[in-house]
């Protein structure tokens, strides 16, 4: 039995078995370096042959693709790569090593030309990292807790199901895996621990305690308390004058956001579900999810936020080096076909569509611009709402220039990293930034109630309670969070009145 403590980021109990997924954490579990070797060998070939797929239907892209090809059939990636596994580290983390070492001189550039080649460097170590971890299927049938390097967005997305609990061996609170775990109410730690594939294991957040090989009495007493707990029930309370929203991933979700008393959905995440997925989908698949999703709201609202990937979420059809508009210039028909299936669900005139990392109004006029082209192209005369996140330093020193918008919903996760560059895999939940960035967003507060403009916050700061008492404290009303957070906005609500 071996008892180790860590860092928590999403709650809750998980007993199970082991399944080891990335190795440096665990000092007892040897790495085969011919058996890395090989995956890595496999990975790569296997990132070629997507982006030469890509080529194929993205042909307004094709220069950039080919740049990557090469760089990714440059025998020297492997040469190095194999030299790290060599001295004992996995095929994952030998990947991570070398293009960090090669990313860092051009991120430290004031270039902001070299800073661009360092994100496209980025993009080629998502798609390894994919191919050799977020895509692995497993052989294991049963659930199991993983215990990995870190948590890919769509390994979680793919494995949800089966995944009982998660350690890793990095992350940080606001990150795409903690998000999605406190989202689908699976327990999450940080933690640095010995465990071998196949043992069993108890994860209690409650006590940051993680137990390896547990005694049966230990495991008895831990299965009457998951059970004790499931039988919760849960009560919605009236909150007015505060709009409880919530932040969804997919359809899963719906009977959540229902049955805990949720006034509409703040943000659908809706590159998640394209993250099932190894082609894009297509318009008749995705109208079929975002109609049951409206049909569920029926008199209540619905933001979708158009797909955001880049960083942490990436798609194998799409080559994303950034966020944010490029995205959608760069694929166009991804882009208008997300776009028709929504309008096409807009049955209930209750759509809002948000663009995410906007840096200027212009960029604002320009996607509504071309989505309003696009509904009049489908004779389409629904009711919709624009809107922008506004999660970057740029937008938020020019928010008086965004007087067109009909709502702005503050996306803190990825602006407390434009402003202070603390980065989501290091978010923790000491906010030491707090009072500046309050101070920051008064301006927002002023902007949107003088303009009539809809204020949401809807980043994982709205669920954090000192910081949420401080935004109900500036007159900030309407809150979006992941749905098992909704216990937090009732609890200060309840505080407040
Ligand atoms: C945010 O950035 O605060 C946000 C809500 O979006 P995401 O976490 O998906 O980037
Ligand atoms: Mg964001």
């Amino acid at each position: 039995m071996g008892c180790y403590s860590g860092m928590v980021l999403s709650e809750g109990i998980a007993i199970g078995k082991v399944h080891i997924l990335s190795y440096s954490a665990m000092t007892q579990v040897k790495i085969d370096p011919a058996k890395e070797k090989e995956k890595l060998e496999i990975a790569i070939k296997n990132s070629i042959k997507e982006l030469e797929n890509l080529k194929k239907i993205s042909k307004e892209n094709e220069e950039y693709i080919s740049m990557q090809i090469l760089l990714l059939s440059d025998p020297l990636l492997l040469t190095k790569t194999n030299q790290e596994i060599n001295l004992g580290h996995s095929a994952s983390e030998s990947v991570e090593i070398v293009l960090n070492e090669i990313m860092k001189p051009l991120l430290d550039a004031t270039s902001s030309y070299l800073k661009e080649r360092a994100l496209d460097l980025s993009d080629i170590k998502e798609r390894i990292l994919r191919n050799l971890i977020g895509k692995k299927s497993l052989d294991i049938k049963t659930d199991f807790i993983l215990v990995a390097e870190e948590l890919h967005p769509s390994f979680l997305i793919q494995h949800k199901n089966q995944l009982l609990g998660v350690i890793t061996h990095k992350g940080g609170y606001s990150s795409h895996g903690a998000i999605l775990c406190r989202q689908f109410n699976i327990p999450y730690m940080i933690a640095n621990i010995a465990a071998i594939e196949g043992e069993t294991i108890i994860l209690d957040t409650r006590k940051q305690q993680i137990i390896t090989s547990p005694k049966d009495q230990e495991i008895k007493h831990y299965q009457e308390i998951t059970q004790k707990l499931s039988m919760e029930v849960f009560e919605a309370i009236e909150h007015s004058p505060y709009q409880f929203l919530a932040n969804i991933s997919d359809n899963s979700e719906l009977e959540r956001v229902q049955s805990y008393g949720f006034d509409g959905i703040g943000l659908y995440r809706t590159e998640m579900i394209f993250m099932n997925s190894d082609r894009p989908y297509t318009l008749e698949e995705q109208y079929e999810i975002y109609s049951v999703a409206v049909q569920a709201m029926k008199n209540k609202s619905i933001c979708f936020r158009t797909f955001d990937v880049g960083d942490d979420k990436q798609l194998s059809y799409i080559t994303a080096s950034k966020k944010g508009i490029d995205n959608y210039i760069h694929n166009p028909l991804v882009f208008k076909t997300q776009i028709e299936a929504i309008i096409k669900a807009n049955l209930y005139n209750i759509v809002k569509i948000m663009f995410p990392m906007i840096y200027s109004a212009d960029e604002f006029d320009f996607l509504k611009k071309w989505v309003l082209q696009i509904q009049k192209e489908m004779k389409d005369s629904s009711f919709i709402e624009f809107g922008i996140m506004l999660e970057t330093e740029e937008a938020l020193n020019s928010i008086e220039s965004f007087k067109d918008v009909d709502f702005i919903s503050i996306g803190t996760n990825d602006l407390v990293y434009s402003i202070y560059h603390i980065h989501r895999d290091d978010q923790n939940t000491e906010l030491e930034y707090l009072k500046d960035l309050i101070s920051k967003l008064k301006r927002v507060v002023t902007f949107c109630k003088k303009n009539k403009i809809t204020l949401s916050i809807c980043g994982e700061l709205a669920a954090i309670s000192p910081a949420l008492k401080e935004f109900i404290r500036m007159g900030i009303t309407s809150f979006s969070v992941a749905t098992p957070a909704i216990k937090i906005l009732n609890h200060i609500y309840k505080e407040f009145f």
